[in-house]
């Protein structure tokens, strides 16, 4: 592997798609090439993940990112200018322990991961290898097209409707190639549009680009997605466009009850009311179904597992030690991985290999607040995990990333499209009565 000098560190606040300050980073080095990088910026974020640094004050409400700009121009970068870095790990490592605290406090998680995935892409570069390829070489997989998860109706966190549960996703699992998903998340996206004017509801947008009409009953939403699934002349479920689900249900959740659609319910209760979803609507994947403290996981998990994947993104935020403890406790099928709540490239690589080791499937993903940067698009790829979700197939943040694949896809013509194993295919998706 090659290794790596850098000569030189630029960092810049720069805006992110809700117009909110985040982190570039620019790094030269030994040949001369620039490799450069975004961090992206989560609302609905777990207690437990690396922590950004922002300004506080009057400026932009608090949220600047000046003071992790500063640290990225001062103390990091006379650290990654200070000697030759052999691997990621190695850089990633000493980073951390400048840091010196346990969730990147004091550097700021969003300076570490805009270095790390600049510092990526500069390996990447140095090996004379495309970021995906490289990714799949240092995590010892094969790379593969993943099937993208479009976040076609928003609420929660990211829309002002009432409704409580957050993304409301398609996966077009059967389509044959990762363009032809794209064109048929595209066509349901847009015959969505028409049922909701047709309705007389807004077709307004949540912040990942998804529909957020003034409605509060997950059961209207996930109606108005199956029959426009239907009018775009595609089959719901495994075999077309499976629906998936995540509830992000810290959000909803207070004092051990869950405020749903004005109803309230334990977390056996939700239990069953998500038992009743999955048999009545196509789902096949529910991510966050209960809140990250709540100790009903293992019990969701064995009544629902078998039939959907449950996914664990405010639960595990992509940390090694926390997936371990949810494979152990069978909290699970799935984690969820974001770089930024881990704070490091390597780190998420630890959270990639104990989901794989640990039986676990992975989902990669964007945040809701996010630039044009594609470094997630790679990671789907290059960690062979067969899934992404990346908000809806429109806005420029997000079509970014997807556009990237169709990139991927036309330089790569023989890499495998969709799901690992038994994540899709072999589970019984059973469809609306
Ligand atoms: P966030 O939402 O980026 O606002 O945290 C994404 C998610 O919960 O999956
Ligand atoms: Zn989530």
């Amino acid at each position: 592997m090659s290794d790596l000098q850098i000569t030189g560190v630029r960092a810049l606040q720069i805006l992110d798609s809700r117009g909110y300050p985040t982190v570039k980073v620019w790094l030269q080095h030994s040949d001369g090439v620039v490799s450069a990088a975004s961090a992206p910026s989560g609302v609905s974020t777990g207690a437990h993940e690396a922590v950004e640094l922002r300004d506080g004050g009057q400026e932009y409400s608090g949220r600047g990112v000046q003071k992790a700009v500063t640290n990225v121009r001062s103390e990091i970068s006379d650290l990654l200018t200070s000697r030759r870095w052999q691997s990621l790990a190695d850089l990633d490592q000493a980073m951390v322990g400048l840091d010196g605290t346990s969730a990147r406090s004091r550097l700021g998680a969003n300076a570490t991961v805009a270095v790390s995935m600049a510092a990526a892409r500069a390996f990447a570069a140095a090996a004379g290898t495309p970021l995906h390829a490289w990714i799949a070489q240092t995590l010892g997989r094969s790379g593969r097209l993943p099937v993208p998860h479009f976040n076609v109706l928003n609420g929660g966190r990211h829309a002002a409707n009432p409704l409580e549960f957050k993304e409301f996703m398609i996966a077009p699992a059967g389509a044959p190639s990762f363009a032809d998903g794209v064109r048929w998340g595209s066509d349901v996206y847009h015959a969505l549009s028409r049922r909701l004017r047709k309705q007389g509801l807004t077709t307004g947008l949540g912040d990942e680009g998804g529909y957020a009409p003034a409605m509060d009953r997950p059961e209207e939403a996930l109606d108005l997605i199956v029959a426009a699934i239907g009018d775009a002349g595609y089959t719901p479920g495994r075999d077309g466009i499976a629906i998936a689900l995540d509830p992000a249900a810290n959000s909803f959740y207070a004092h051990g009850t869950y405020t749903v659609g004005g109803r309230a319910r334990t977390s056996e209760q939700m239990i069953a009311y998500y038992d009743k979803l999955i048999t009545d609507y196509p789902i096949w994947s529910l991510e966050d179904p209960l809140a990250e403290d709540n100790e009903g996981w293992p019990a969701l998990t064995a009544a629902l597992g078998n039939r959907v994947q449950v996914v664990g993104d405010d639960l595990f935020v992509t940390s090694a030690d926390r997936v371990r403890d949810g494979v152990r406790t069978a909290s699970a099928t799935a984690a969820l991985i974001k770089p930024n709540q881990a704070g490091t490239v390597s780190e998420t690589f630890d959270a990639l290999t104990a989901a794989h080791e640990g039986g676990f499937a992975a989902m990669v993903s964007h945040r809701s607040g996010e630039t044009d940067d594609t470094f997630v698009a790679d990671l789907a790829v290059g960690s062979g995990c067969g899934q992404l979700k990346s908000g809806a197939p429109a806005r420029g943040e997000r079509v970014a990333k997807y556009n990237r694949l169709l990139e991927i896809t036309d330089a790569n013509p023989d890499l495998p499209y969709g799901p690992l194993g038994t994540q899709l295919t072999d589970r019984k998706l059973p469809h609306r009565r």
